[in-house]
This record gives C-alpha cells, structure tokens and sequence, in this order.
C-alpha cells in the first residue's frame, strides 16, 4: 500500500517528497533519500530528497531573485494570496493534520489544531501586511520633513522544530511574506513532510515561483552553515533548542544579520492557595501533557502551596491517570509516543536521576507497556529546584510537583533559570495576580490559565528564551527595516 493511502489523505498529492526550490519540486544533486518514521509505529512514511549547501545555495539564489518583484506588490496584493494560501490550509486540514500526526506522533485531535492555529497566524497576517506603517516627525527645520518608512528587510532563513512541524513554520512565513520578504525554510529531519505540504499550498495559492522554498536535510549543519553565511539572507528565524539557537547566532555574526531566536523553555506553573483548585487541576493537565508534554511552554515545574499541596497532588495524579497513551490515530489517545529514542532515553534518565535524589513516583515512571517509543504518563512529587528535572526541560509527558509556602519563595524559584519563555499561575487575588505577574521574568505569563497561545498577542521569550516575537503587532515588525527618510530643501529657496 503506499504510503498516502495508508495516512489515509483526501488529497494524495500533499505528500510531497522533493525539496521546493523556485517553484518546482526538485530532488538533490546527490540523488540520496532519508527517510521519514512515523515515530507510533516505526513504519517509514517517505523517504525525502536529502538537501546540502548546494541546494540551499540554490534556493536562496532563488528567494533573492523573486524577491524584487514579490516586495513590489502592493501590501495588498500581497494579502490577497496570503488569504488563498490560509484557505487552503483550513480546507484541507484534515488531511494536513494527519500529515503532522503520522511524522510527529501527536494525536489526530492535536495535529488538526496545529493546522488551524498556524493557518491562524496566515489569516491575521494577510490582514497585517496592510498595516505596515510608517510615521512623519515634527521637524527640526522648515527646510526638512522627516519621515520613517518600513521596507521588507529581505531573504529570510526559517529554521524549525518537530513539535510543531507545521505551525512553526506558518508563523515565520506568514509576517515574512506579509511584510515583503522571501523565504527558504529548512523544516526537522525528523518531520519534513508538513513543511512540503504547505509548499504544495503555497503554488496552489499562486504565490510567485521562489518567494517561498523548503529545503529539507538529514544533517543540518551544511544547511545552516549556507542559511547563516549567505550575504543575501538578512534574517534568521529559528525555533528550536537554545543551544543550536545560540550556534546559530554565533554563525549569522559573520554577516551581521538580524536574529530572531524562539528557544527553549522551563515553564513554572504557580498554584497559590487562594486559587480555584479544579480550575488549576484542569489547566495544568493540560499545559502539561498536551503534546505529549513536547512544547517549549509546557508547564516543566508545578510549584503548590502548602496550604492545597496534598488536595492539588491528589486531584491532579487522578486527573493524569485518566489520560490515554497510544497512537495518535487512536481517537482516545491523549498522548502519542515520544519523537524518537534520544527523547525516551533523556525522559528516563531525568525521573531516573529524580527518584534517586528523593523524589517519589505517585504514576508511572517507566517506558509504556505499548514499547517503542510510549512513555507512561508520570507524576513525580517532592522534587526540589536542585534536581536536573527541575533545571532541565523534560520534553515528555513527566509532572514535577514542588512545594514551597511563601510567595517571594515562589517568585525566586520560579526565576531560578536562565530560561524565561512561558510562566502561569493561579490565584484569586488581584493584588496578587498583578505583583507576581510583574515579578516573574518571562516574556509571556498567563493567570488562570495553562494556555496562552493565540495569532493576535507577542509570543516569545527573556533570558535565553530567544530574541523577537511571534505573532501580534510585533510579528510583523520583525520583518521590517525602519528607513529614516530626510527631505531636504523644501523652504523654496531658488524656486
Ligand atoms: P533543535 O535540535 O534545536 O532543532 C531545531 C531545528 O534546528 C531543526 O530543524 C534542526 O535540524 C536544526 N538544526 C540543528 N542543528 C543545526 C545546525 N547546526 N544548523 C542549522 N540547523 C540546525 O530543536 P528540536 O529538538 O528540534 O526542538 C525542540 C526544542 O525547540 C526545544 O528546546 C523547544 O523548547 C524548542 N521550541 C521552542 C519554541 C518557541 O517558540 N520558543 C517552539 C517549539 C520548540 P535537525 O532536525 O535535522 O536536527
């Protein structure tokens, strides 16, 4: 049976296996093939042409070439495709979804989602690209008029993760093309598949041969060495773990080009004893766990008042029990299997280094009885802030609970790491609500609630959570040069 068939898609012809570059689906010069593994089955998926510096090289001479024409384009018609392209995303999300499950692992529920948040950011660009404003300044002399427009700042280099093979992805291309810009992304070995569909959408929408090419590689380092020396690249956009993420930085010094940086995390999520307990039970649950616990805002640390510790453990322990783990095409599953076995290996050792240092395993704590790559879904207690599971992002369906008893303890535990990308708490005191919300050092803090992400706010991070923002007003800004424009002799004189 091939492999289409078997995902099960509408439209076969979203399995794309060749690279993108200028418009056409190209294979590499090498002729070598990697192949993709549904991570629930072990099954290979596809096996997808294996790009190097060469075909990057190839691709940015491509995006730099369309891009005078494409950033001509009134914000407008730029707006116009952008809007085909995310309504394409919405019609075939079922299949796109299931694309996301099938190479990442995440339930079917889930991956559809991730279609419809990152076309999401698609449809709220489409309408920023409009909004690309300059302003005029009182000026300094009757003779001048100053003026500050905003031009596209040009190629630009998305590098992303597996854990949102698609939503990433969307949310780098779409302010990209919005504000002017052509794009080459380098999408995860591990999940190249979606990043192929969206280039798939992207000719069906009509977007202009090169404005949008995917480059996919089962070693990245040729790739991001060509992405990050290319004098035509003038931005990186990556997503992914701080410590490629400050390689990277490092690599793009070179040229001096512009960073945006959406690292890794260790999300604290604070339950203060005033807090509604089942309202705290229910969102940590799902800040946890969703994803299978592989997000970069995952709660990491639960951190409880003594006042409820012994209520939350309990409700929250009975609450996580309930959570299914299995494919992700199983429509109860909760929780899909980890991406590989690296992650499985890292899981482990963390609860294993934990239980040691005198943590106790209230559920789970082992590899699943389904093998491969399934985890249990675990719920540690007792863990304190010197254990690696509380320094470390876990990247697995693995609850930490720590006690603490005053706010100002909760505060310094909770900004006790050099990460600052996500923080939540629960309480029903305002005055508090507003002084921990102001005290935690994190580029984003949600207050009863485990969720935060949406198109329309700033998502990013402090510390070494990354540079820039996502999403919101400021989304598109990261595209955008400022132009300072000083017209001179405009008192007549000689007319
Ligand atoms: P990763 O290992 O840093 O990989 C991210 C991307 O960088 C992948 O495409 C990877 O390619 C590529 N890469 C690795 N080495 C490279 C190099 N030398 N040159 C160029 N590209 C290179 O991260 P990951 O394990 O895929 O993702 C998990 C991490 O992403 C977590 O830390 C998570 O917190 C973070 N994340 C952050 C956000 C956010 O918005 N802040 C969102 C999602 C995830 P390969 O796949 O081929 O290695």
């Amino acid at each position: 049976m091939s492999a289409p068939r078997r995902l099960g898609l509408a439209d076969p012809a979203l399995l794309r296996t060749d690279g993108y570059i200028d418009g056409s689906w190209t294979a590499s010069e090498s002729g070598r093939r990697f192949d993709v593994v549904n991570p629930a089955t072990g099954e290979m998926i596809a096996a997808v042409a294996d790009m190097g510096g060469a075909e990057t090289g190839r691709a940015v001479a491509a995006a730099a070439a369309a891009l005078p024409a494409w950033r001509a384009l009134t914000a407008k018609q730029r707006s116009v495709l952008l809007r085909r392209w995310y309504e394409l995303m919405v019609q075939n999300a079922a299949d796109l979804g299931a694309i996301v499950t099938a190479e990442m692992g995440k339930p079917l529920v889930e991956g559809r989602g991730e279609i419809l948040a990152g076309a999401a950011y698609v449809e709220w660009f489409a309408e920023e690209a409009k909004r690309a404003y300059g302003e005029t300044i009182p000026t300094h002399d009757p003779a001048m008029r100053l003026v500050v427009i905003k031009q596209p700042v040009g190629v630009v280099a998305a590098i992303t993760p597996w854990n949102f093979p698609f939503a990433t992805i969307a949310r780098k291309a779409a302010p990209a093309l919005a504000a002017g810009c052509t794009v080459v992304a380098k999408p995860a070995e591990d999940t190249p598949l979606s990043a192929l569909a969206l280039a798939e959408l992207a000719g069906r929408a009509g977007l202009p041969d090169g404005v949008f090419n995917v480059v996919a590689a089962s070693d990245p380092a040729p790739v991001g060495a060509e992405l990050t020396a290319h004098p035509a690249v003038k931005k990186i956009s990556f997503t992914g773990s701080t410590e490629v993420g400050k390689l990277l930085m490092g690599q793009a010094a070179g040229t001096v080009k512009k960073v945006a940086l959406e690292l890794g995390g260790n999300a604290p999520l604070i339950v203060f004893d005033d807090a509604d307990v089942d309202a705290a039970v229910a969102q940590a649950i799902v800040s946890k766990f969703r994803n299978g616990g592989q997000t970069c805002v995952c709660a990491n640390r639960i951190l409880v008042q003594a006042g409820v510790y012994d209520e939350f453990v309990d409700r929250f322990c009975a609450a996580a029990a309930a959570l299914n783990v299995g494919p992700g095409t199983d429509p109860g599953t909760d929780i899909g299997p980890l991406i590989n076995s690296e992650a499985l290996d890292k899981v482990q050792r963390l609860v294993d280094a934990a239980v040691a240092g005198g943590a106790t395993a209230r559920l789970g704590a082992a590899v699943h009885a389904l093998g491969g790559t399934f985890y249990e879904t675990t719920v540690l207690t007792g863990v304190t802030g010197d254990m690696d599971i509380a320094a470390e992002e876990v990247f697995g369906p693995v609850a930490s609970i720590l006690r603490f008893d005053t706010d100002d303890e909760a505060v310094a535990a909770a900004n006790d790491t050099p990460y600052g990308l996500a923080a939540y708490f629960f309480t029903k005191d305002l005055a508090r609500a507003w002084q921990v919300g102001e005290a935690l050092e994190y580029g984003m803090v949600a207050v009863n609630s485990g969720l935060l992400m949406t198109e329309l706010a700033p998502f990013g991070g402090v510390k070494e959570s990354g540079i820039g923002r996502e999403g919101g007003r400021e989304g598109l800004e990261e595209f955008l040069e400022t132009k300072y424009l000083a017209m001179g002799g405009l008192d007549g004189a000689g007319r």
